[in-house]
């Protein structure tokens, strides 16, 4: 059966004193978590550390927002697969869509990423979702066909065990838009079709799909309640723990 999993996405925000209270402040709530729920914060690279250690002994997984698709060298300012493994951090956020937007990050280099990712043993939480404009072409269902076949779709079936899917619509990230529960469903519906007549229907049935774009408290409970959504990525939101506890709480 499907976990459910809700990711928190810092995104740049909360130094390191600020993590380690937020994720006080996260722990305290979670003794009435249920094991079949997944909690993951992704902090930036400078709190993984403190992340790390405040989530010892609980439930809390810590993932990290990128990392570089060499595993070493002349990359300044970059972190890679190893470094992450190495501060006991096994998770990792691919392909976002501000890592597209503002950091040119193609297909081509996320299937990159997702390669030496999963070379190195490391958990993928991989993004993907269309534009405004591609929706309002009706063009979002080939998008995310795409995005999926040029980053992923070259994978082993042994290789999905490391990769949870999150379908974010650019146009909902940040901006308080947020996918229709029926639009949420109906592209995770789309996705696991799609999973199917590439692999199976057992794989199509195992892999985890989250949605993200501008889920709050308000609004996490009916799109939760889908039959192919099994959580979110929360950005905004997950930055006050009685929002982002509130979100748990919604399956
Ligand atoms: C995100 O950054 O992945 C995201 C979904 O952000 P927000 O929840 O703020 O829309």
């Amino acid at each position: 059966m499907r976990k459910h999993i809700v990711a928190g996405n810092w995104k740049m925000n909360k130094n390191a004193t600020e993590t380690k209270a937020l994720l006080s402040d996260v722990k305290s709530s979670l003794g009435q978590l249920n094991s079949s729920k997944r909690i993951i914060v992704a902090p930036p690279y400078t709190s993984l550390f403190v992340a790390k250690e405040s989530a010892k002994d609980s439930l809390l997984e810590v993932a990290a927002q990128n990392m570089h698709q060499s595993n070493s060298g002349a990359f300044t300012g970059e972190i890679s697969a190893d470094m992450l493994i190495d501060i006991g951090v096994n998770i990792v956020i691919l392909g976002h869509s501000e890592r597209r937007a503002y950091f040119g990050e193609n297909d081509e280099i996320l299937r990159e990423k997702v390669n030496t990712a999963l070379a190195n043993g490391l958990e993928i939480i991989f993004c993907f979702g269309e534009l405004l404009e591609d929706r309002i072409a009706n063009n979002h269902f080939h998008v995310v066909e795409q995005q999926l076949t040029n980053v992923l779709f070259h994978l082993k079936e042994d290789d999905w065990k490391k990769i949870i899917l999150a379908y974010e619509p650019v146009w909902a990230i940040g901006t308080g838009e947020t996918a229709t529960p029926d639009q949420a469903q109906e592209m995770h519906q789309f996705i696991r079709k799609l999973i199917t007549k590439q692999y199976s229907d057992s794989l199509a049935n195992e892999v985890s799909i989250l949605y993200g774009g501008s889920v709050k408290p308000s609004n996490a409970k009916e799109i939760f309640s889908k039959p192919d959504v099994d959580g979110g990525l929360i950005g905004g939101a997950s930055l006050q723990a009685g929002d982002f506890m509130a979100i748990v709480d919604a399956f």
